[in-house]
């Protein structure tokens, strides 16, 4: 069977992986449109520095990176993130600890006390009758009240989706805690009776040794299937049962194809033969986000801790701050720091698309302004994703059930990436195990 993936993210790279695991003898073949594989997966070297120009890590509760980082044998290069790193802040107008236990969430400052009451009233807050979408804000005053919405879940969002409660769908983005709604009512009944039968140790942050990227070069070496680096693809034509692939001065045949591109670029190539499915692939939004990896020879700040995320009403111009060399220590030279800002995302879309010299300001600022660090970096690294991370707006996962309906009437044609059910690494190795399954049917 003559398979191609088009598309070498860490969706394409497991997808192919899986592909070659269920079937050995599979024709795989991979095009990639830059020099290297990884996509959002991608670790910059600088100075000594490692610095990750997307994800930097995984949680170690869900088992699908886990398990594919066991099947390629990358064992030995798995990282922990250090102990010393498991406190999170959050500023809103101060720097204050993230509240991990109900003691520490009577405590925190971050909420007044009738914002708290509110959390606690949460318990009798009548459940959601109807299945209809809305979204993360309307979710949160709804179960949680408006505080706690506009303080944790407004700086939970910015961190993992760069987006904003009133923009992303609560449904799509966050299905288990929606679920928990669903089948206890309440969400701090849902989270008691869970903790009573999955008794264990919670997640931890897990990376690579020497970044992302070592883990997207060993498990490519791992393939042992036809990899083609600089391959920009611009169609998909059908031809007879299978599919034609055409870029630049290449037309190949195949029977099966997997695109593992981004919905805008998955729309183009399906385009010529099912325009309503690229339709629906365009509708899928994205938002921009900018990197600024900061790097000191020496700083006062003992940097214990995760990072920080900023709220919308702290009105900063980072959505947030990583401390990466607390987190994982090899990402600076010995005795040097490492820190990472964000900017952009649904909240100032127009802030992740500035030049280098102002987004290098912006990140000096936000430091100064919420850490109190004036010093000037020594080392700086800018990335710039003009479209960086989907944003699962309201509407998304009916959007989504008609794309793969539809795609259905197209035989030996397959959609995995982050665009559809989950954005985060564990959820990508999972949905790429998943349609490896299909694509050979097991
Ligand atoms: C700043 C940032 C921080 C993040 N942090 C985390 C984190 O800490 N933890 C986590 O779990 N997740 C994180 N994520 C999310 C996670 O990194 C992504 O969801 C995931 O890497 C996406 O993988 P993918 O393969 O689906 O898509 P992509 O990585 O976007 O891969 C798509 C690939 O397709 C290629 N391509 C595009 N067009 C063509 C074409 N025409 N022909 C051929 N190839 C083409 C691209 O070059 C790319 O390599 C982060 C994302 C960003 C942007």
């Amino acid at each position: 069977m003559n398979i191609a993936i088009v598309g070498g993210g860490i969706s394409g790279v497991s997808t192919a992986f899986y592909i070659k695991h269920y079937l050995p003898e599979a024709n795989v073949t991979l095009f990639e449109k830059e020099d290297h594989l990884g996509g959002k997966m991608n670790t910059a070297k600088k100075e000594g520095f490692l610095i990750e120009e997307g994800s930097n890590g995984f949680l170690s509760n869900k088992p699908d990176t886990l398990e594919l980082v066991k099947l390629s044998g990358c064992e030995d290069i798995l990282l922990k993130s250090s102990d010393e790193a498991r406190k999170r802040f959050i500023f809103d107008g101060s720097l204050e600890v993230l509240p991990e236990s109900p003691g520490a969430f009577i405590k925190t400052p971050l909420l007044s006390f009738k914002g708290k009451l509110r959390v606690a009233y949460e318990i009798f807050a009548k459940p959601k009758k109807d299945d209809s979408d809305e979204s993360l804000q309307e979710f949160g005053y709804r179960r949680v009240g408006k505080e706690m919405t506009d303080v944790f879940l407004d700086a939970m969002v910015a961190g993992i989706y760069a987006s904003t409660p009133a923009k992303i769908s609560a449904p799509a983005a966050f299905p288990l805690v929606v679920k928990l709604e669903k089948e206890y009512g309440s969400l701090f009944k849902g989270m008691m009776a869970k903790k009573k039968k999955e008794a264990g140790p919670g997640g931890v942050l897990m990376s690579f040794k020497g970044g992302v990227s070592s883990f997207v070069d060993r498990l490519s070496k791992a393939l042992n299937i036809n990899i083609v680096k600089n391959a920009n693809i611009k169609a998909l034509k059908k031809d007879g049962d299978g599919y034609k692939v055409l870029g630049d001065n290449l037309q190949m045949v195949f029977d099966r194809v997997v695109l593992c591109t981004p919905a805008f670029v998955s729309s183009e190539l399906v385009r010529n033969f099912a325009p309503d499915i690229a339709d629906r692939l365009n509708d899928i939004e994205y938002s921009p986000i900018s990197i600024v990896g900061l790097g000191y020879d020496f700083l006062k700040h003992d940097l214990k801790g995760f990072g920080l995320l900023a709220t919308t009403r702290a009105k900063q111009k980072v959505l947030g701050i990583l401390w990466d060399s607390s987190i994982f220590l090899d990402r600076a030279p010995k005795g040097k720091k490492l820190l990472r800002a964000m900017i952009g995302g649904q909240r100032s879309p127009e802030l992740a698309l500035k030049s280098d010299e102002e987004l290098i300001e912006l990140a000096k600022n936000g430091v100064k302004n919420i850490m109190g660090i004036e010093r000037v970096p020594d080392m700086i690294y800018v990335k710039r994703w003009e479209k960086g991370i989907p944003n699962y707006k309201v509407g998304h996962l009916e959007n989504i059930e008609k794309i793969f309906e539809k795609i259905k009437e197209h035989k030996g044609l397959y959609l995995n990436s982050n665009a559809y059910r989950g954005i985060g690494l564990n959820d990508c190795v999972s949905n790429s195990k998943k349609c490896a399954k299909e694509v050979v049917k097991i």
